[in-house]
């Protein structure tokens, strides 16, 4: 029985196939699972408690910022997604539309928000109509709906979470300098919280979002050489405020319009974590947002042991719940230690502790490690010092997590000034990575580009320390130069 189970847990190797390897680990470690309607998916517990963790932690430094959370309607009129044309345009054909209610048709379909701009801008239009109410900094956390045709768990679903901030500020200076304040506060969050290494830039204007005047991003490499957006801040310029016509008097009594950004990021993060800190045994999460950071295995092989050694694995727990540490006791019967190590290990607990009654005579336990690989991974922690242990321990991880990751994408980085020998890395089975090179900032040559190996503009970095050379596509004069690759 025990062994059948064990097999069933297993998932394919993620070196053998990596996109197999992406969705075993999600169904088996009961993050989440497909819903009944197509490209649409149900958040399992276990995943639901790394979003939670992960919201609560930005939440607080969004807030910090001095932006304060409102919620705005899932239904907006469908005019007014008209309202602003490049906006529509990039929207239309994702959109899904609410033509019926109450059995009638409706007078004006209602569109389901895929971004919340306009219904926000609406009503920051009646809000706003003096400096003193400037600048007016909201943000909110909801679902949105994105009629996608291709679909991946996390990754690109009809329906996701996310968090969308907007803002109007009274001055161009003072409106780009918050796009890049929130753009810093998502490269800290990830790198930091999430032990994700990130380019950071702007994006090309094919890659903008659409209304907007620039994009910044920040950009993860995915353990399979493929590049995933992780959050975007937006600078709008004034271009909703003409739309939606959201003007202030100023100081000198003049009628000025706002100027605007938005910025976000959604539960695709999920999905980076997943492929970035991965291995061929299943998850591995970083310890800031690992629902149980620590699980007791308790060992024994007779009753009158048993009852010893869960006395001590509880009096274990509730020392290291005391300590701050998020921890869970496995008591399940009938399935043998080796499975719950494996099945654990699959869950990317960071920290097991093993405790039999030889530890708990010799007033110790065992600390396994999930960073680590082999002999390595364990050692051996006296009782009364467990606390303090895996409270360094599980910092140790999270700095490991990192670098494991930075090392990675290093290693997968590459600078090309040959057009051929990039076009060459980017083929077939193992082939891409992020491309370093010059770009002249034609569309023509990024065309070219997209064409030929499927790689796209993914970041420009914003310090190009005054590099000069040639583009990598037409030869020409290049002042920049800008990360590419082929991307989720
Ligand atoms: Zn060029």
């Amino acid at each position: 029985m025990a062994a059948e189970k064990q097999n069933e847990k297993k998932v394919t190797p993620r070196s053998q196939d990596f996109a197999g390897w992406y969705n075993d680990v999600i169904l088996r470690a009961e993050l989440a699972d497909y819903s009944p309607v197509r490209g649409s998916m149900v958040f399992r517990p276990d995943g639901f408690g790394i979003w939670e963790l992960l919201r609560d932690e930005l939440d607080r430094r969004i807030k910090k910022t001095g932006a304060r959370n409102a919620y705005f309607p899932l239904f907006i009129p469908e005019s007014f997604l008209k309202k602003e044309a490049q906006h529509v345009e990039g929207f239309a054909p994702e959109v899904a539309v609410v033509t019926h209610g109450g059995g009638k048709q409706l007078e004006e379909p209602l569109i389901v928000r895929p971004t919340s701009e306009t219904i926000i801008n609406h009503m920051f239009a009646q809000w706003i109509h003096s400096h003193r109410d400037l600048p007016l900094m909201v943000n909110q956390w909801c679902n949105v709906v994105r009629w996608e045709m291709r679909t991946r768990l996390f990754l690109r679903t009809l329906e996701f979470l996310w968090q969308e901030g907007h803002t109007a500020h009274a001055t161009r200076e003072e409106a780009e300098r918050e796009t890049l304040t929130m753009l810093e506060v998502y490269r800290t969050f990830v790198e930091e919280f999430l032990a994700i290494p990130l380019y950071v830039g702007r994006k090309s204007a094919a890659e903008r979002f659409p209304g907007a005047e620039e994009t910044y991003t920040i950009e993860g490499l995915m353990a399979d050489g493929r590049a995933l957006q992780c959050g975007t801040s937006h600078f709008l310029g004034q271009n909703f405020a003409k739309a939606f016509e959201i003007r202030f008097l100023d100081e000198t009594n003049q009628l000025q319009l706002v100027w605007q950004t938005s910025w976000g990021v959604s539960t695709r993060l999920l999905g980076a974590i997943i492929m970035v800190h991965g291995d061929d045994q299943g998850l591995r999460l970083p310890p800031a947002v690992a629902p149980i950071q620590a699980v007791i295995v308790p060992i024994s092989r007779k009753p009158d042991e048993a009852e010893k050694v869960r006395g001590a694995a509880r009096s274990l727990r509730d020392s290291l719940e005391a300590a701050g540490i998020r921890v869970k006791i496995d008591e399940r019967e009938g399935l043998t230690p080796g499975f719950k190590f494996n099945d654990w290990e699959m869950r990317g607990v960071p920290v097991r502790i093993e405790i039999g009654p030889r530890d708990v005579a010799a007033g110790e336990v065992v600390l396994a490690r999930r960073d680590r690989l082999g002999p390595e991974a364990k050692q051996k922690a006296a009782l009364a010092e467990v606390p303090a242990q895996v409270t360094a321990m599980l910092a140790e991880i999270q700095k490991s997590l990192f670098e494991q990751a930075l090392g990675a994408r290093n290693t997968n980085t590459r600078e090309f000034d040959d057009f051929a020998k990039f076009a060459e890395q980017m083929e077939g089975e193992g082939g891409g990575g992020m491309a370093l090179m010059f770009w002249c900032g034609n569309p023509e040559c990024e065309t070219k580009i997209r064409e030929t190996t499927k790689a796209t503009c993914r970041a420009i970095p914003l310090n190009q320390n005054g590099a000069s050379g040639k583009c990598i596509v037409c030869g020409e004069a290049a002042t920049e130069r800008a990360y590419f690759a082929k991307a989720y």
